[in-house]
């Protein structure tokens, strides 16, 4: 049995992760345990994406309880993939993972609000830099345009601005929400706190 954690979900010990082997399937060739360092957004997701591609996973985690750090703290803005120079891996990773973000979330019952986002100028030296914003979305792909001072208010009545960046296809997630989706999909791994042993190198993991 897991041990139950204040965010409600459950931590498998090291003796249950023991009995995890990789089923046979059409990925049994490169299956392998993997070990994913820290129960944060990235490190689940991953685990959870290695898990449907037929891997083992144990995550081991030092605290108590999933998406404690920089997860479990954020302003919850899905990037849109705007700033990204355009053509670079980041301006199309940033853009793919807006959207599987979203869809994911949709997906799973997570919090999405696609509210969009206004980029603003709040004094006239600034208009050019958002122009070249725009001309940087537009290149990856971001729906987004340029509005007047006027328009960004019946989006944002205290906004202050001379001129706006509208990005449409952006908003904000629940990211703890999500990370504990993540979590729950990976039902074959176990995520060991330190709170279950200090010493990371006294557990045994299953290797194949
Ligand atoms: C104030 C703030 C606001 C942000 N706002 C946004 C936003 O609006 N939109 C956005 O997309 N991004 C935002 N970010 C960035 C985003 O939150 C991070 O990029 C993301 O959460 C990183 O996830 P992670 O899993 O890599 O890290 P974390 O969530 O920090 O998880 C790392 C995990 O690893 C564990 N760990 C560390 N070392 C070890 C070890 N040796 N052994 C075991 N476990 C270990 C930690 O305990 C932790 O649980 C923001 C970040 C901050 C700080």
């Amino acid at each position: 049995m897991g041990t139950s954690l204040s965010t409600g979900e459950s931590f498998a010990r090291p003796a249950e992760a023991q009995q995890w082997r990789l089923s046979p399937g059409r990925h049994r060739p490169m299956g392998s345990h993997v070990i994913v360092a820290g129960a944060g957004i990235v490190g689940l997701a991953t685990a959870s994406e290695l898990i449907r591609r037929g891997h083992a996973v144990t995550v081991l985690e030092k605290e108590s309880g999933i998406a404690q750090h920089q997860t479990g703290h954020n302003s919850g803005v899905i990037h849109s993939g705007l700033y990204y120079k355009p053509g670079s891996l980041k301006a199309k990773l940033g853009t793919a993972g807006a959207t599987s973000m979203r869809r994911f979330a949709e997906e799973n019952g997570v919090f999405v609000d696609i509210c969009g986002k206004l980029v603003v100028a709040t004094e006239l030296a600034q208009v050019p830099a958002l122009q070249e914003l725009h001309r940087r979305g537009q290149a990856n792909g971001v729906p987004c345009r340029m509005i007047s001072a006027e328009q960004a208010k019946e989006y944002e009545p205290y906004v202050s601005a001379v001129a706006a960046l509208r990005v449409d296809s952006t908003g904000i997630v629940d990211f703890r929400g999500f990370a504990t989706r993540c979590d729950a999909r990976s039902s074959r791994r176990a995520v060991i706190s330190a709170s279950d042993n200090e010493s990371w190198g006294s557990h045994r993991v299953p290797m194949r």
